[in-house]
């Protein structure tokens, strides 16, 4: 359990029950509360958050952590299996009973039926509430999300499947707005970075920070990088949005450089962007990413215009057969170094026929490492039409994390290089990860 205190600030205290065997025990990680929060926005005092198993006086014991005025969102176990008890465990701590919404149940089964399933008992169960909560509708899924007042409390139930609750939170949070329990999006700006480590990050941003102690500071680790924010208080008067804008210039000085994105906007999406936006076309060529690159590019919908392909080139042979890497290279350079990298960045481009290629040849660990080429170190290649761009990086973490690194570095290498002036070197001034203190 993780608490803090903030009694004293004016904006709604959050209060979050996640339930589940599954992530106190460790198997499922809590997501869920974490989306809860982005989807609030920052107009919540994030209070604590509880994770509790699958048991009434678990749960109880949650819900008492919460308190009268607080927003207490409570997540999972709303399914139709008898494991799934939490309507009845949160109207028994209400000490309200269940009720059953007719209309929702009949709307429930004629769903069911429309998707050929012809017992739809389950309806039943997936209708009931407790007294004094209403339904907004799932399109995902069918447990629909419970809003409303119980204890003096505004209590939102939401369903565990991460998609599900993805899909209600916008619907909740209007809720929320409408009624006044969450005030307006707090006035904000994000920049959302790429190859550079938390720590060093966090330090570029402090002497703002410094100067700026009134706004709410936050940084966190996304897939990509590192993600900054700051915020003024909801409903800030004009001289506190005068403040967030001084402030905004000054940090975009300091990491406009490394920055993506200033919008929700993730970096597969900018790349995308980018390359529909110059007519251009990507392939690439994977040696110790092994297709996570070319997995990341098309997550986003609309790839297939820009993306063309690619070799998982993993073994010298294939380096040599598919991409024309010469023999000679990968035996006197070996497969990671900077003349491989760059051979096969301009073979795929060649052999692909895209525009742009890149290319990564890398150790992720966490065997394979040498005095010379330690754990990390990994080449990653840019071709474009105009040039040829080799940088070699030394990613300081595990297997998994090296390479997802490698992904979030190219992109961002290739973003860089698309939106940069013909032939100008698409890297950072220097390997921010060699020098990198940990975070
Ligand atoms: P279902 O109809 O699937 O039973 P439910 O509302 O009852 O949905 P749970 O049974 O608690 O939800 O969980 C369903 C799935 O969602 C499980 O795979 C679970 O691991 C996942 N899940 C539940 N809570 C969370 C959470 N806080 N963060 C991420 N995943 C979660
Ligand atoms: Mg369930």
């Amino acid at each position: 359990m993780a608490a803090r205190d903030d009694s004293a600030a004016n904006t709604p205290g959050l209060w979050q029950v996640a339930v589940g065997d599954e992530l106190l025990e460790g198997r499922t990680a809590d997501t869920n509360s974490r989306r809860v929060q982005l989807a609030l926005g920052g107009g919540v005092r994030a209070r604590g958050i509880v994770v509790v198993p699958d048991r009434a006086e678990a749960v109880a014991a949650g819900l008492d952590g919460s308190r009268p005025g607080e927003l207490v969102v409570i997540t999972g176990g709303l399914g139709s299996t008898p494991d799934d008890l939490t309507r009845e465990m949160v109207a028994a701590w209400a000490g309200v009973p269940l009720t059953t919404d007719a209309r929702l149940q009949a709307e429930l089964e004629a769903r069911g039926r429309a998707r050929g399933i012809a017992d739809v008992a389950w309806a039943k169960r997936q209708a009931q509430m407790p007294a004094g909560l209403e339904p907004l509708t799932n399109r995902v899924g069918s447990a629909p999300a419970l809003v409303g007042p119980l204890r003096d409390r505004t209590v939102v139930m939401l369903p565990g499947v991460p998609a599900e609750l993805e899909g209600l939170l916008p619907d909740v949070v209007a809720w929320l707005r409408r009624r006044g329990v969450v005030p307006p999006p707090a006035p904000a700006r994000l920049w959302r970075t790429a190859q550079r480590a938390e720590l060093a990050l966090v330090r570029s941003c402090e002497p703002v920070r410094e100067r700026y102690p009134d706004l709410d500071w936050s940084w966190w680790l996304t897939r990509w990088g590192v993600d900054v924010r700051i915020a003024a208080a909801p409903a800030a008067p004009p001289p506190a949005l005068a403040r967030l804008d001084a402030a905004a210039a000054e940090l975009e000085q300091r990491i406009g450089a490394t920055t993506f994105a200033r919008a929700p906007e993730e970096l597969n999406v900018v790349v995308q962007e980018a390359l529909l936006a110059r007519g251009a076309t990507l392939a690439v060529a994977e040696s110790c990413t092994a297709g996570l690159l070319g997995a990341a590019v098309t997550e986003a919908a609309g790839s297939s215009e820009v993306f063309l392909g690619g070799v998982i080139c993993y073994a010298d042979a294939v380096k040599r057969d598919q991409l024309g890497v010469p023999e000679d290279l990968l035996y006197k350079r070996g497969a990671v170094s900077e003349a491989v990298a760059r051979a096969l960045a301009a073979g795929c481009r060649e052999r692909c026929g895209s525009t742009h290629a890149l290319a990564i040849t890398g150790i992720a660990g966490p065997g394979g490492g040498s005095a010379e080429k330690p754990v990390g170190t990994t080449w990653i290649a840019l071709a474009t039409p105009a040039a040829l761009f080799a940088r070699c990086h030394r990613f300081p973490s595990n297997r998994s994390h090296n390479r997802r690194l490698a992904v979030a570095t190219a992109l961002d290498v290739l973003r860089r290089a698309l939106v940069a002036p013909a032939g100008r070197e698409p890297w950072l001034s220097e390997d921010t990860w060699a020098r990198s203190e940990g975070g």
